[in-house]
């Protein structure tokens, strides 16, 4: 006898939840609905390039609904999450309630202001495409303000740009900007010296590059010292009002931009047992990703936490590769259930990290092997290629790295700022920001 249709609905469409889609839309007895705010999935790790405006927006983002043309058992509902109701079997969002026989939840994680209610009000982001265009205005008007006035003070602010977290966003940013500042501002604000020396890259752990080897966070440090990088380590940002950043050892730096690459929390769901909300509130989930005192829920990705992998007694590391893979043991397990099979548990498959830090600089941390320079920058490039969605997205960035490195000036520095006056004025500077870009 043919079995009935499960109805699947995925909440969040990112490298979790596409790498489950891509598995689990092979199998007809399976039909999806995939939920997400906003239309398209994007690629984090080249977030800061857009950022820094290296490249554009859309060469790493690309449209769910595009994506699922011709798939019959896929549909896509466009809405924000708000409450799971497991009794039901339903959840609700802002454009809908959608019913399920299996839930998924990927929607990742949120920045982390630790309490600090200044930081969150006036520092920018960096986990969102709406976040690195914000972040790309904000770094360019500065430059002109800084250009229009003479008041030296006035100036520093404006020069200054602070990165709070040393991680590898925090790394590749520091390394992007030195570049920008020696390669663009010399030749296009002729008024500023040198944008290099007002360049700090702050962080509370002793070192920079925290999760990798000490050979790569040497050679970070190394490569962002010589760009002119200030890097202040074992020293926590407090605090951020009017303009200035108080760091926990009483140090103070004046800066319009506070960027925040610094921690995060993973994102909240009303209606799930609070027995299943554990650290950094990450939803606990067993070897099948099965959510705690749930039937039929699941969690992946960053927004998960597993403890069961005996090499990761602690959770696993909140990384692209533990989401990709968790799609698809999800979807694997899915198929084994409807085969009546026992599902199998989760072990993950550490192929190991990378990170960029300037022009033809990077560190590799393969299990046994470590290696830097041009060979692992190149190697970084070719990864970071290879996972985009969609081959003209593949050919696009190609072309405009291989543009931006040889002629070391990209062309997209474009400041969109409709209602400027109206906007900047009146509001704090993120929410200001927000609305010039939308
Ligand atoms: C700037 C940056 C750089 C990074 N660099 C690297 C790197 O170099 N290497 C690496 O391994 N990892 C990197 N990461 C981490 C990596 O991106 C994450 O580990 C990975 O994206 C987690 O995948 P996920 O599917 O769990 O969540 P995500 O990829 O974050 O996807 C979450 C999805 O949920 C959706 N969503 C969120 N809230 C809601 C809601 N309320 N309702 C509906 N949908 C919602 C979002 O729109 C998104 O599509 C980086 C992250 C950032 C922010």
């Amino acid at each position: 006898m043919e079995q009935p249709v499960k109805r699947v609905v995925i909440v969040g469409g990112g490298f979790a939840g596409i790498n489950l889609i891509k598995k689990l839309s092979k199998d007809k007895r399976f039909h999806i609905t995939l939920v997400d705010k906003n239309n398209y999935t994007f690629f984090p790790p080249l977030l800061y390039q857009v950022a820094t405006a290296f490249i554009e927006p859309s060469n790493i983002s690309y449209p769910f609904r595009r994506l699922f043309q011709k798939k019959h058992n896929l549909r896509f509902h466009m809405g924000s999450l708000k409450k799971v109701n497991p009794e039901q079997n339903t959840i609700e969002t802002d454009t809908g309630i959608v019913e399920y026989d299996y839930l998924v939840l990927a929607m990742g994680t949120e920045s982390n202001y630790f309490g600090m209610e200044q930081v969150k009000a006036n520092a920018l982001p960096m986990k969102t495409i709406d976040d690195a265009l914000n972040l790309r205005n904000h770094l360019l008007l500065n430059m002109e303000e800084a250009v229009h006035t003479n008041d030296m003070k006035e100036k520093e602010k404006h020069l200054n740009i602070v990165i709070a977290g040393g991680g590898p966003t925090g790394v590749e940013l520091a390394g992007m900007l030195a570049e920008l500042g020696r390669n663009i501002a010399l030749k296009e604000y002729p008024e500023i010296k040198d944008l290099r020396s007002h360049l700090y890259l702050v962080d509370a752990g002793k070192a920079l590059l925290g999760p990798m080897s000490v050979k790569s966070q040497q050679e970070a440090t190394r490569i962002l010292l010589k760009l002119g990088v200030k890097i202040i380590t074992n020293t926590a940002v407090k605090d951020y009002r009017d303009d200035i950043v108080y760091l926990a050892d009483g140090r103070t730096i004046p800066t319009n931009v506070l960027i925040w690459a610094s921690g995060v929390i993973a994102r909240e769901v009303p209606g799930l047992p609070a027995t299943a909300i554990g650290r950094g509130k990450r939803i606990i989930v067993n070897e099948f990703n099965k959510v705690h005192d749930t039937q039929n829920i699941f969690a992946l990705g960053d927004q998960s936490l597993q403890t069961s992998d005996t090499k990761w007694p602690n959770g696993h590391p909140q990384l692209a590769q533990v989401a990709i893979q968790h799609g698809d043991k999800l979807a694997a397990n899915l198929i084994r259930e409807a085969d009546n099979k026992t599902m199998e548990g989760f072990v993950y498959n550490d192929k190991g990290s990378m990170a960029i830090i300037s022009k033809y600089k990077a560190v590799v941390d393969l299990p046994k092997l470590f290696f830097k320079g041009f060979g692992a920058w190149f190697i970084w490039l070719f990864i970071h290629i290879i996972p985009l969605i969609g081959f003209r997205n593949k050919v696009k960035l190609a072309f405009s790295w291989f543009w931006s490195f040889i002629t070391n000036d990209p062309t997209l520095r474009l400041i969109i700022r409709p209602r400027k006056e109206d906007v900047i004025d009146a509001k704090p500077r993120v929410e200001a920001a927000k609305e010039l870009t939308s």
